[in-house]
């Protein structure tokens, strides 16, 4: 069977750190697979979700570049929906009721307070045909809710947490229709799954619970023979789910729902450092600084995953940003690059950057103008005599502190501090075999004369 996944984001608001994880995990399987990554967009919530959120998602995962290769939209396949709800209706697996959230509320606490798990306890399903007609003569309409099959365990091979049991009977049938005939996220979810073919579904841990309730939907949908149709899942897709992010506290933490792209653009951290963090956070596969795609992709496995809360810390992320920054070609990064900088000049800064934004502040020690220090009368002898000294060849800078050393007897820092300073205004920074090329001979003996006055 070929891959298919899908990331599913509700427009209701922007991508955070742990949708963008959610997003790129489906991404990597289906590119390791040669399958198929489906963005599907859950809109079926016509109130919270809107289209400015729907562009918010695309822009922000082609930012990260996570392609995909179809999209899809819930609000466009409502009569699937409907279809699919006749099919379980007329399976016996669908019932109406009409207890007001104010009477579920008040059956909770009851179960509550008598030490019982507030599962929902079927009264609607009890109703006669006459009582019913009595709740729609008052103008009540129903909402829907899915029957369980108590004598039907639950169970799957989680691809991160093993085997899954859950005793239906442990479960509420979940309400799966509104009594405006809107939907809520349960089955057309799994509708969705069968008709697109998906055969994974990798997702929070938070969802344990509705894939329990799910694989009965599926079950039922497929015994209603509602995955005929060519094209559509002919069993269950295998389920993975993942542990939840957290802060580096190790809390669920406000913060990280409302860290995404923007915040991270504007920080100056690049898409493959979050890429990079995120492949292997929580995994047992080392973090690191891995800028080349294929390789996070090839090396990817659910099997590493652990089953602890993953720690999102913004400071291994700066440390993989540097590390990343340090890696990138000219080509990726010349349109963000100070005018006039070149390749030569790009791989000087590089080694000396946390982010890219920072290459205008360290190229301006070449194009100048720069702030020397003041100099000790000693120091300005020295200096006059490399600007004597100064030669262009290959490798000025090897060539003049060598002739420096032999004709002062200076060396190490007492030799190069001064120069530095003389030639960039400052006593640390790029490396000055490449930067000396770079600032050119003119200007270099000039800025050496003037620090010598
Ligand atoms: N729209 C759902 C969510 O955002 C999708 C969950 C799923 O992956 O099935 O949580």
């Amino acid at each position: 069977m070929t891959t298919t996944t899908r990331f599913a984001p509700s427009p209701t608001g922007r991508l955070h750190v742990g949708n963008i994880r959610t997003a790129l995990h489906n991404w990597m399987l289906a590119r390791q697979a040669g399958g198929a990554f489906i963005l599907r967009i859950d809109d079926t919530d016509a109130a919270r979700s809107s289209e400015e959120y729907a562009d918010a998602i695309r822009a922000d995962l082609r930012w990260l570049g996570l392609d995909w290769d179809r999209e899809e939209r819930q609000s466009a396949r409502l009569e699937r929906y409907e279809a699919a709800f006749d099919a379980l209706k007329a399976a016996g697996r669908i019932y109406p009721c009409y207890e007001t959230a104010q009477e579920l509320e008040v059956k909770r606490k009851i179960a509550l307070g008598r030490g019982l798990p507030p599962i929902y306890d079927r009264a609607a399903l009890k109703l006669t045909d006459a009582e019913r007609a009595a709740r729609e003569a008052e103008g009540t309409p129903a909402h829907w809710r899915f029957l369980l099959d108590h004598a039907e365990p639950i169970q799957w091979e989680d691809g991160i947490r093993g085997t899954q049991k859950f005793d239906p009977a442990q479960l509420s049938d979940p309400v799966i229709r509104r009594a405006d005939g809107s939907w809520l996220y349960m089955m057309p979810s799994a509708v969705d799954d069968i008709d697109m073919g998906v055969s994974q579904v990798l997702r929070g841990e938070d969802h344990v619970s509705n894939t329990a309730v799910q694989i009965q939907i599926f079950t039922a949908l497929y015994a209603a023979a509602f995955a005929a149709h060519e094209g559509a899942a002919k069993s269950l897709p295998a389920f993975a789910h993942e542990a939840l992010l957290v802060g580096r506290e190790g809390k669920l933490s406000k913060r990280l729902g409302s860290l995404g792209c923007d915040t991270f653009r504007d920080r100056g951290i690049e898409p493959e450092a979050i890429i990079a963090l995120l492949a292997r956070l929580g995994t047992s596969q080392p973090v690191e600084p891995i800028a080349d795609r294929a390789a996070l992709v090839a090396s990817f496995d659910l099997a590493t995953f652990g089953r602890a809360p993953a720690k999102f810390d913004e400071e291994d992320l700066e440390r993989l940003n540097a590390g990343i920054v340090h890696q990138l070609p000219f080509d990726a990064v010349a349109a963000r690059l100070p005018e006039g900088m070149d390749e030569a000049g790009w791989h000087a800064i590089r080694p000396n950057l946390a982010h890219i934004g920072e290459a205008a502040d360290w190229w301006r020690l070449v194009t100048g103008p720069i702030a020397p220090p003041a100099f000790t009368d000693d120091d300005k002898a020295f200096l006059a005599t490399a600007a004597e000294t100064l030669v262009w060849g290959d490798d000025p800078w090897g060539a003049l502190t060598a002739a420096l050393k032999e004709a002062t007897g200076r060396k190490g820092r007492a030799l190069f501090l001064p120069l530095r300073q003389a030639l960039t205004g400052m006593d640390h920074g790029p490396d000055m075999g490449e930067l000396l090329p770079l600032i050119g001979e003119n200007e270099a003996r000039a800025r050496l004369e003037t620090a010598a006055r």
